[in-house]
């Protein structure tokens, strides 16, 4: 898909674009101008749609810098004084969360599970039944730092029925993998332009339920990322309050045209999925032994365990596939050592046959038989 001389980016994000996502860059914007306001609420109003959401319930606010800079908004500004939030964390995104409101002074408690293992909503209810205190629960839909999916819709229904706020850190599935403002009851969804929505990186942005973001304010210690006064500068005349990543707004603009007419989530989600069986199914003939069960994988970005062979060696694995124009990405995983490889961005199955071919032929190159060793 890519030009050929542009390495695929085999990644959590940011991902390989299409050139037309890439023109859209190509042309400058006046911050205050109506044709940039205009886009800006296209956006807007595009992202509350891509989860169903209506705009008398929610409400987009987009925030300047990459997806934790939206998820510490979000987290500074719903969280007043007298809320307490429980983090479901089962890998690093979880863990960020929880360092984000420490920093904030924001009361908080955590329930941990193993990286490869799936957020289990009946620990939840059971502790959001002996802790009244807990006011908001937050939640990662794909934890990156594996892969792993965890079980949303039912973690949304144990925090409806004990009456407590949702919020997501859904950056890494938001696009591909569906989620119903109809059906998931949630205070804020969080996610960014450049993962499955396939922009240019630079804008995080957050769902956010309309009466909960106007009760917020005074809650957030920071000026710039203030979700409730980001919200209103915007409402009052359509601008940002400070300088807006106008290229980054139309290339999103341009991605998410590509979205609908792929067929939106659905659309987007099948292709990874094929994308997923192909990387899979060329991994495991070539030896390679993937963390997770199948049934607890999501479509975004597989880990591997690193193979114990002798002449595996990650950093020359790596360079030798940057030659051939591939990037992969390194492990993140506390419990193995491992790496892992995206199958989401502007990429289909022939691409991941491209990255198969390649990686077969490294390890010839670094005479790593793993099908012998296996
Ligand atoms: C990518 C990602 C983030 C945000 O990371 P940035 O590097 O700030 O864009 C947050 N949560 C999850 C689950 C992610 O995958």
């Amino acid at each position: 898909m890519p030009e050929s001389a542009v390495p695929m980016l085999f990644t959590p994000g940011p991902l390989t674009t299409s050139d037309i996502t890439r023109a859209a860059m190509n042309r400058d914007w006046g911050s205050r101008d109506a044709a940039f306001v205009a886009m800006n609420e296209r956006v807007r109003a595009h992202l509350l749609e891509v989860v169903h959401a209506r705009d008398d319930e929610h409400v987009c606010v987009p925030m300047q810098g990459s997806g934790t800079f939206a998820v510490e908004a979000t987290l500074a500004t719903l969280l007043g004084p007298d809320h307490r939030l429980l983090i479901c964390v089962n890998g690093a995104y979880g863990d960020r969360m929880a360092t984000i409101c420490q920093r904030h002074g924001k009361a908080f408690e955590t329930l941990t599970w193993p990286e490869d293992t799936p957020v289990d909503p009946v620990a939840v209810a059971a502790r959001l039944e002996s802790e009244p205190g807990i006011t908001h629960v937050a939640v990662v839909h794909c934890e990156t730092t594996s892969g792993i999916l965890n079980p949303l819709a039912a973690i949304g229904e144990a925090c409806e029925r004990a009456g407590r706020a949702l919020i997501v850190d859904a950056m890494s599935s938001f696009g591909a993998i569906d989620i119903d403002a109809d059906t998931l009851r949630f205070d804020a969804v969080m996610a960014s332009s450049n993962k499955c929505l396939e922009g240019a990186p630079g804008v995080g942005f957050a769902l956010v339920r309309k009466v909960a973001l106007a009760a917020s304010k005074g809650n957030c210690a920071s000026l710039a990322l203030d979700l409730h006064d980001q919200w209103r500068a915007m409402e009052g005349n359509g601008q940002w309050r400070f300088t807006p990543p106008t290229h980054v707004i139309a290339a999103l603009s341009a991605a998410l045209e590509q979205h609908a007419e792929e067929g939106g989530t659905p659309g987007r989600g099948a292709r990874y999925q094929a994308n997923l069986a192909t990387l899979l199914k060329g991994m495991r003939a070539l030896g390679f032994v993937p963390l997770l069960p199948d049934a607890l994988q999501a479509p975004i970005i597989v880990t591997f365990h690193k193979p114990a062979h002798p002449q595996f060696d990650f950093e020359r694995f790596y360079a030798a596939l940057a030659r051939r124009g591939c990037l992969i990405y390194p492990g993140k995983l506390t419990v193995a050592d491992s790496f892992r490889i995206g199958c989401i961005g502007n990429l289909d199955q022939a691409d991941m046959t491209v990255l198969l071919d390649a990686i077969a032929e490294v390890l010839r190159e670094l005479d790593v038989n793993l099908e012998r060793a296996a």
